[in-house]
């Protein structure tokens, strides 16, 4: 192996800055739910980092932010660990991003791009949901808890709140026959891009500050101590994934595709979006980029990307995961646009 030289004392010194920078900046947007900087800004610091650890990679520590999953912060919630560790996804800024992740894909799988599925769903901009439906009799299965996605292992119990979120199934439909034993749902909560504009207004007109964009306004709600107070904002959730999945004796189905997994989760009752498309080759996967980057501002939630993933479950699991993303997604970030909440307040006079 070539000999890497290690980061001088002045290169380390300047890791250490930006480090400590995306720290407090993870605890003013994970916690406090009121970032400080634009996701933009975050984002290229993050880079920053990234690039020193390429550069220096004795840099790269376990617990730097380029290798984790958010942050660990204690907060007033009661900690839960997940069945199955929540992770992050990977980031493309460009075509280019795109088409290495591919090319990366299709090598180790040792498969043709055209073989391959790509499921490709909007990136809600919203926050991550773990909820864990279990069946302990005849019965129906029934959520019995739900917890944010906190560093991937450890998340905060916010069961009461999700309750109060309407269109969350507090048991799953269908015959409790074809019901799992257990599964964790993962998905993202959001607030509609009309309710959060609404919700800004009162916040504002009650002399409170309005929230930076709808990502914090659904963190912020969602994370009350009065559920009353998450019960009276207009939060919704579409299913994104799942983790832990155990199906009682003779049970399980054949699904062998993620897009199937949606299926079966919408025939319980949970919401599943329905801007996914299943596509082949990158040219289609790139030509919904562009129609989705074209029509962002019509779809009923806001978007920071596009996830594209490999459909087929058994190719998911060959390629894995790092410590805080699947090998086997991406997400395609649009170019940022944040809200101007300031002229708001203006607006109405504060
Ligand atoms: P991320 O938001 O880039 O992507 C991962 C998340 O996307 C998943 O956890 C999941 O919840 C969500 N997601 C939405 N739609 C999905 C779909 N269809 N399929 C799968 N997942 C979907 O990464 P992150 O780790 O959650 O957060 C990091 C990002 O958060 C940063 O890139 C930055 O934009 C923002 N951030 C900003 C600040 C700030 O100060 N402004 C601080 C921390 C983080």
């Amino acid at each position: 192996p070539s000999a890497v030289p290690p980061a001088s004392a002045e290169v380390r010194h300047r890791w250490d800055g930006l480090a400590r920078r995306v720290r407090d900046w993870q605890f003013a947007y994970y916690v406090r739910d009121a970032p400080v900087v634009s996701d933009a800004e975050y984002d290229e610091v993050l880079r920053a980092l990234a690039a020193l650890e390429e550069a220096h990679p004795d840099l790269r520590t376990p617990d730097s932010p380029t290798q984790r999953v958010g942050g660990t912060f204690s907060t007033d919630f009661a900690a839960v660990e997940h069945v199955e560790r929540m992770l992050s996804l990977d980031n493309a800024f460009s075509a280019e991003d795109l088409r290495a992740w591919a090319d990366r894909v299709q090598r180790d799988l040792d498969v043709a791009g055209a073989d391959l599925h790509h499921l490709c769903e909007l990136k809600i901009d919203g926050l991550a949901i773990a909820l864990l439906y279990e069946r302990t009799d005849d019965g129906p299965a029934r959520l019995v808890r739900a917890a944010t996605r906190g560093d991937g292992r450890t998340g905060e119990d916010v069961t009461l709140n999700v309750r109060t979120i309407a269109t969350i199934p507090a048991e799953l439909a269908g015959d409790p026959a074809g019901h799992p034993e257990l599964i964790e749902v993962r998905g993202e909560v959001f607030l509609p891009v009309e309710a959060f504009a609404a919700l800004n207004e009162t916040q504002v007109r009650a002399g409170r500050a309005p929230f930076a964009n709808p990502r914090n306004a659904a963190a912020g709600s969602l994370r009350q101590k009065d559920p009353r107070v998450t019960a009276s904002r207009p939060l919704r959730m579409y299913a994104h994934g799942i983790g832990a999945l155990r199906w009682g004796a003779g049970g399980g189905t054949g699904v062998q595709r993620q897009s199937q997994v949606y299926d079966l989760l919408a025939g319980w009752g949970i919401p599943v979006s329905s801007h996914s498309r299943v596509l082949t080759g990158l040219d289609e996967v790139l030509a919904m980029v562009e129609s989705v980057g074209a029509h962002r501002h019509d779809v009923e939630h806001e978007i920071d990307g596009l996830v594209v993933k490999v459909d087929e479950i058994a190719l998911q699991r060959r390629l894995g995961a790092t410590s805080r993303a699947p090998r086997w997604a991406i997400a395609y970030k649009y170019p940022p646009e944040e809200v101007n909440t300031r002229l708001l307040a203006i607006e109405v006079g504060i």
